[in-house]
């Protein structure tokens, strides 16, 4: 084995480690749950000042984004029945409960989860220095961060990220709506269409060799050195955490809507893709004050780079990479590609995540193309992670005790698998993950339409 054995803690479990070497996709349950939350995390209201932020805030938006007029500035996502999938895919809602999808794909004007943590920071920035320049007063209406002297005053200041992608979309183009300066530090390996799309609204892309902690830590020491320049942190942003901690009070709206209940018969299971930790731990955190021991949220990482999974299973807070352990952090899911996950978010992982899967790069292509046939719905291979869930719940042994020791049983259950991003890509990189997705699932391609 090529793992460097020096850097690893005495803790960590041998056959797990020889597990994850061997990048066979697993199911682990975090021994934590349930565990103290650390003093220092943020607390409910915290949660709830996001939450009125982005109520407060969705005038501005509709004024920003008029594509957002028709849901009153309030860009959110649809909670979609998914029984052809779950039909698709062997399971019996009258046996299994009842799965859904989360759209965060479909988000409005950034196509992805980055959305939720990425504009709510930028907004809170916004306001910050408005007040703090006395160009907005604390009670005045938010749309004032449209004016001209606003847009004036964000004109002096740049607002800096280091993302492999999505989030460089969604601050970037939340920031340039402002007015401010936007840079996006990027790696090499990110898209190029994400790249174009960024470059085509003003913002500056720089392109950094190495990988995702390589473009974040170029993005912080330029950040650092320039005036009025602001480092939206990825991997330790309360703002950005609390934007996705916002998503849960509106998901539970929509599931009381629905008519599903979440209690001790009727648990809710939660599957949700997994980078650096911000947006899926968000989100727990948000559904855990919400609906606290009936909720069960797990992580989806890719096999290469299973983050969070390593970071919480070493139990302990020294930071601990895909690297230390001999992985190489290569996947196709490149909002998922992070070697080390989020200093903020897996102490509070710790006490509140049920586990972590992996799914190989083949497995998020059949799901993409198996998302694709039963709900027609495009996603990019990141978003797709989540789908194998549910049957890692039941048809594993991990699984089956995790529901036994919890004292489960399905039939009330709901499942949410929560797709994250995908509505922007454009159609030929669809085309070719869905090629891909055939090609792997022994399918050939159906007949063109035109022919030569
Ligand atoms: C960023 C991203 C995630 C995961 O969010 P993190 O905050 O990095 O954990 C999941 N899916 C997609 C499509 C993403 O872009």
């Amino acid at each position: 084995m090529l793992a460097p054995m020096n850097s690893m803690p005495k803790t960590f479990p041998p056959e797990l480690l020889a597990q994850l070497q061997s990048r066979v996709p697993l199911l682990w349950l975090n021994p934590g749950l349930g565990s103290a939350m650390p003093a220092d995390a943020p607390t409910v209201a915290d949660v709830a000042a996001a939450e009125t932020r982005l109520v407060r805030c969705a005038g501005l938006m509709s004024v920003l984004f008029p594509e957002l007029e028709a849901c009153a500035g309030r860009g959110e996502s649809e909670l979609v029945e998914a029984t052809r999938l779950q039909r698709a895919m062997g399971s019996d809602p009258d046996r299994d409960g009842t799965w859904f999808i989360k759209a965060d794909h479909a988000l409005p004007i950034a196509g992805s989860i980055k959305a939720r943590g990425g504009f709510h920071e930028v907004l809170a920035l916004a306001e910050s220095i408005a007040v703090g320049h006395d160009v907005l007063s604390p009670d005045e209406d938010r749309r004032q961060l449209a004016s001209e002297p606003a847009r004036a005053l964000f004109a002096q200041h740049t607002v800096t990220v280091g993302s492999t992608g999505n989030l460089g979309l969604s601050i970037g183009v939340m920031a340039a709506a402002l007015g401010f300066k936007a840079i996006v530090h990027m790696s090499t390996d990110a898209k190029t269409w994400k790249k174009d799309r960024l470059r085509m609204r003003g913002v500056q892309v720089i392109e950094h060799d190495g990988d995702y902690a390589a473009a974040v830590a170029a993005g912080r020491a330029q950040a650092l050195a320039a005036p009025r320049s602001h480092f939206v942190d990825d991997e330790r942003s309360l703002m950005l955490f609390l934007g996705y901690a916002a998503a849960a009070r509106y998901l539970a709206t929509q599931l009381a809507t629905a008519g599903r209940a979440v209690d001790a018969s009727h648990p809710l299971f939660v599957y949700i893709p997994c980078g650096v930790g911000g947006a899926p731990g968000g989100i727990t955190y948000g559904l855990k004050a919400l609906f606290g021991e009936h909720v069960h949220c797990f992580f989806a990482e890719p096999v290469a780079s299973p983050c969070m999974l390593v970071q919480l299973a070493s139990q302990q807070s020294d930071p601990i990479s895909v690297y230390d352990i001999g992985l190489d952090n290569r996947t196709e899911a490149d909002g998922l590609a992070v070697g080390q996950a989020s200093h903020l978010v897996s102490p509070l992982m710790a006490a509140q995540l049920s586990g972590v899967f992996t799914v190989s790069d083949q497995q998020l292509y059949a799901q993409l193309l198996q998302v694709l046939q039963a709900e027609g719905i495009e996603l990019e291979p990141s978003a797709a992670a989540g789908v194998g869930g549910p049957a890692w719940l039941t048809s594993s042994n991990a699984g089956r005790d995790y529901l036994r020791r919890h004292g489960l049983s399905l039939a009330g259950a709901t499942h949410i698998i929560w797709s994250t991003g995908g509505s922007l890509v454009p159609q030929e990189e669809h085309r070719r993950f869905q090629d891909h997705g055939r090609q792997i699932s022994g399918q050939s391609r159906p007949c063109q339409s035109h022919s030569h």
